[in-house]
Order: structure tokens, then C-alpha cells, then sequence
């Protein structure tokens, strides 16, 4: 059996630890992919010293040398693409026609950052006085943590990780234990496209033990982490007691409006494709659609034909649209949801079980589930499931539709199918989210845009796009006086 290893100061060395856990492929729990070393605090701590050694030579690597390794990793990433889609379906469960949709975007995101090694990165700015020359310059920070969650197992740590190393930083990158073999060959890629030894340095293992280690260690300056909103705030009140720079991206409750003069085909297929697509895993998923009242019948009936035509299965075969849940404990929160609108009393009108014909019976697969009547105060209405579970709120005017679909905890990402432009504009002003599409669904996003979401989603500045290397890098002011002589006058 393969166990993985760490990557350290250049070196796939094997973790000394003797615990283990098995990667197992969610559609078939008989095929067993590796073992996943539980690494002890000590392999933590000696990667945050490599990446620590590390620094000082990456730093002064010219900005464009640095991209120019990125722009080999993401030509190896594309060159990789078919053989890492199939090896994403098989570790995570996603199918690999979606697979492979997460490395082009992967690679879209290397690119547009490796050209972020030829852009200026400061200012000049004009002073008060004469032959005083002031401007700014971006400055890396030093070494970075990188903590990832499974659901995006290539994506998240490519858009972590590329930012962070064209700004000159050196990385300790802490995959989840779920997704352990497509980490290390995300890491791979940069280490045959020529980043130095030490500069990005992977760890695997238990993330309490781990994180604690990592950003316990004084020479982390910073963290930027995606995952569950319990971990972000532990890890950002970690953060704060050592004054380090933290950058979160947590949970999703995001809405879909729906309005009464909307291309309804156009909204459903939207709505289905956003909730059970990823089966639900995605932090951008759709779990609540807010219909306007009088088309509500229509669109309910609508949806279930078109979830109804969902084939579940494994992602591995073609003609499957949702795959399985990540692992037993996600069914299990799937399944427990499905009781709780239940118990609630929403209707449920299609799916909620969990699946077991045939094949089947060996995945974690649970069938695409719509809820409707669901009232705003519900928990299936306010909680991240993260599974293919969608409610349907049914409201009375477009203000009732904004204050239901901003009453949550959560601000990622949002929606609205409508062909008035007045309303358009409106949900535009006053959506309580990160990220806002008019017309299409709640995920997707283009690498060369920021992302990232408000409220409970989010703290620090948005990733992806013109804003990414803003956690990255630190701003150093820079004034160079060229008179030759002391002045009569001076700056305050
Ligand atoms: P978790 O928060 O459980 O885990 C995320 C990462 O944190 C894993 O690597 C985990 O390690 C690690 N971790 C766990 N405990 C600690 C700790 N005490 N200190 C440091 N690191 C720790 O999230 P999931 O992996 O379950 O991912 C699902 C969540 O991610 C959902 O809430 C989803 O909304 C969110 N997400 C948000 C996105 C966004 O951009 N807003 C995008 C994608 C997902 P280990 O695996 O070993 O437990």
C-alpha cells in the first residue's frame, strides 16, 4: 500500500509517525487509493523551517523568474489534465467531466498569476517637496500557512499557493486528509517546474495537530485558510493573539432569487446544476431558491422533472451527474439535514435517500433532495448543509425576496433570475454577498476576478483575481532624498 509522503525542504520524505488512515474512494469504499500519514507536530515545525531557510533567496529571485516557474507548473498542470481529473473523481467523488472543469480553472489561475510576476507592484507617488523621490513597493511577507479543505482539493490550493509564491513568499501547505494524493501532485507540478527546495513545503495530517504546530511557530507570518466556518474561527483568534495576518474563506447558504417575470428554463436549469452539481459541495453551491409566489408551482414542478433526470453514481462513469458525498460523516450530515426539514415541516418533494442498489451500496451516495414551503427561520434554510439538499422559499414581493435572501449568517455568493433591469440593479445594491450573478448560478467564477465572500464568509481581502496578492504582500513606503544637502524645510 502507498503511504504518501511530506514534502520538506525539497525532499518526499516519509512521516515518522506510525499512525495512519486510509484514502478510500467515496463512489467505491473497497478501493483504497493510499495511506495517509497522521505527521507529528515536529515534521510541522521542521517544514516551517525549511520554508523559514528558504526565504531570503526566493525573495530576491526576480518577480518575473518566480512567475515564469508558475507559468511551467500550469503548462504541466494542463499536460497532466485528463490522468488528475480521473484521480480527483476517484479520491473526492466529483465526476471528472467537473474534475477537469477545477484544473482548467486550477490553470487559468496559475497563468493569470504567473503575469503577475512582470506587473509593477507599488506606486510612485508625487512629494511636497522638491528632489524627494517617494513610491511604494509590495514586499512578500515571509513564510505563509496554507491550510485547504477536500472539495476543491486542486483549485483551493493552486489559488492559495501561486499568489504566494510570485509575491516572494515561502509556503507550508497543510492539504486535507481527505484529499492527500491530489495534493501531492499539485505539489509535484511546482517542483518540476522549478521551485526551489524549502520554498513550498507540504505537511499531511490531522489539522489540529498540525495547525496548532504551524501557526504556533514564529516564523509564520501568515495564514490563509478555506474550510469550515468552526476551524476559520479558531485559526483566525490563533492568529490574532500572535498579531498574524489571516485570510479566511468559510461557509455558503447562497440564494437564488427567483422573480416572476424570469426565463423560468433558464433559472431551473441554473438552480439544478448549482445544487446538485459538486453534489452539493461547493461553497458556492445553491441550497436556497426564494421564488416569487405566483410562479412558484410551476417552477417546484419544473425543478423535480429536472432533478429527477440526475443520474447518481460513480463520476468515474460516464453519463453520471452527481457524484457521492465526500465520506460517511458528510452522508451522515446530508441525511441528518433531510430529517431536520422533516421534523421541521417543510415539504419535501423529492429525494432524501440515501442510495444502495446495486454498486451503489459500496459509495456514500445520497439522492438530489428539494425542499419546499421551507420558512426563512428553519435550519435547512440556515445552515450549511454542504450536500445536494436545495429549499425552495416561496415570497410575496422582490423586498421580501432581498431581506429573506440576506438573512443569514453567511454572504458568498447570490443570484438573481429577472429581465427587469430596475430590479436587476437593485439586487445588485443591496445582496449581502461577495460575489453576485444576474442570470446564471450561484458557483462559478473566472480566475482573473476576485472571490471570496462577506459576513460570516469571509475575513481578509478576496482572493483570485487583481486582488490576490493583497494578503501577500506588505506595502513598504520608500522616500529618497537627492538633494546631496540637509533642507530648511522637511515632511512631518
Ligand atoms: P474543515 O474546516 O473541516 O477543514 C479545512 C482544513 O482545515 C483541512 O485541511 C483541515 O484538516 C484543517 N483543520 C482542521 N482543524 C484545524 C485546526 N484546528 N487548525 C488548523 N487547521 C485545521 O473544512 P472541510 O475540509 O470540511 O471543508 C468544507 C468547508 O469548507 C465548508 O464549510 C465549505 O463551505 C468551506 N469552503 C469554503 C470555500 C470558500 O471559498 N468560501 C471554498 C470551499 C470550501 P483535516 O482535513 O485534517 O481535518
Amino acid at each position: 500500500m502507498n503511504t504518501y509522503r511530506n514534502f520538506i525542504g525539497g525532499e518526499w520524505v516519509a512521516s515518522a509517525s506510525p499512525r495512519t488512515l486510509q484514502n478510500v474512494n467515496p463512489a467505491d469504499t473497497r478501493d483504497i487509493l493510499g495511506e495517509i500519514p497522521l505527521s507529528t507536530a515536529d515534521e510541522a515545525r521542521q517544514a516551517v523551517r525549511a520554508a523559514h531557510l528558504a526565504f531570503r533567496g526566493w525573495k530576491e529571485t526576480p518577480a518575473p523568474v518566480r512567475g515564469g516557474i508558475l507559468l511551467k507548473a500550469a503548462a504541466l498542470l494542463r499536460s497532466e489534465q485528463e490522468d488528475l481529473a480521473r484521480l480527483l473523481t476517484r479520491e473526492e467523488g466529483k465526476t471528472v467531466k467537473e474534475a477537469s472543469g477545477e484544473i482548467s480553472r486550477a490553470a487559468n489561475i496559475i497563468e493569470y498569476l504567473g503575469a503577475e510576476g512582470r506587473r509593477p507592484g507599488g506606486h510612485t507617488i508625487p512629494s511636497e517637496l522638491p528632489r524627494n523621490f517617494c513610491y511604494t513597493v509590495r514586499e512578500p511577507l515571509g513564510v505563509v500557512a496554507l491550510v485547504t479543505p477536500w472539495n476543491f482539493p486542486i483549485a483551493i490550493p493552486v489559488w492559495k499557493i501561486a499568489p504566494a509564491l510570485v509575491s516572494g513568499n515561502t509556503v507550508v501547505f497543510k492539504p486535507a486528509t481527505l484529499t492527500p494524493e491530489t495534493a501531492g501532485r499539485v505539489v509535484a507540478l511546482f517542483e518540476r517546474a522549478g521551485v526551489p527546495p524549502g520554498v513550498l513545503n507540504m505537511v499531511l495530517g490531522s489539522g489540529g495537530t498540525l495547525g496548532e504546530a504551524i501557526l504556533g511557530d514564529d516564523h509564520v507570518r501568515g495564514v490563509s485558510f478555506t474550510g469550515s466556518n468552526e476551524v476559520g474561527a479558531a485559526i483566525y483568534a490563533q492568529g490574532a493573539r500572535k498579531m498574524m495576518r489571516v485570510q479566511c474563506e468559510m461557509g455558503g447558504k447562497n440564494p437564488v432569487v427567483v422573480l416572476d417575470d424570469a426565463d423560468l428554463d433558464l433559472a431551473v436549469e441554473a438552480c439544478a446544476q448549482g445544487a446538485f452539481g459538486s453534489t452539493g459541495q461547493r461553497c458556492t453551491a445553491t441550497s436556497r431558491i426564494v421564488v416569487e409566489e405566483p410562479i412558484a408551482d410551476e417552477f417546484v414542478r419544473r425543478l423535480k422533472a429536472r432533478a429527477e433526470k440526475l443520474k447518481v453514481g460513480s463520476g468515474l462513469e460516464t453519463g453520471v451527474d452527481v457524484g457521492p458525498a465526500v465520506d460517511q460523516a458528510q452522508l451522515d450530515t446530508d441525511l441528518k439535514y433531510v430529517g431536520v426539514g422533516e421534523a421541521e415541516g417543510a415539504a419535501k418533494v423529492l429525494g432524501g435517500e440515501r442510495l444502495e442498489e446495486g454498486p451503489l451500496r459500496h459509495g456514500f451516495f445520497v439522492s438530489p433532495t428539494i425542499f419546499d414551503h421551507v420558512r426563512p427561520t428553519m435550519r435547512i434554510a440556515q445552515e450549511e448543509i454542504f450536500g445536494p439538499v436545495v429549499s425552495v422559499l416561496r415570497v410575496k414581493s422582490f423586498e421580501e425576496a432581498l431581506e429573506v435572501a440576506n438573512g443569514v449568517r453567511y454572504g458568498l455568493s447570490s443570484s438573481l433570475f429577472s429581465t427587469d433591469p430596475n430590479r436587476i440593479f437593485r439586487f445588485v445594491d443591496q445582496i449581502e454577498t461577495g460575489i453576485v450573478h444576474i442570470n446564471s448560478g450561484t458557483p462559478g467564477g473566472e480566475a482573473q476576478l476576485p472571490f471570496g465572500g462577506t459576513k460570516a464568509t469571509g475575513v481578509g481581502p478576496r482572493e483570485q483575481g487583481t486582488t490576490a496578492l493583497e494578503f501577500f504582500t506588505e506595502v513598504k513606503t520608500v522616500y529618497i532624498d537627492y538633494t546631496g544637502a540637509g533642507r530648511k524645510s522637511s515632511i512631518y
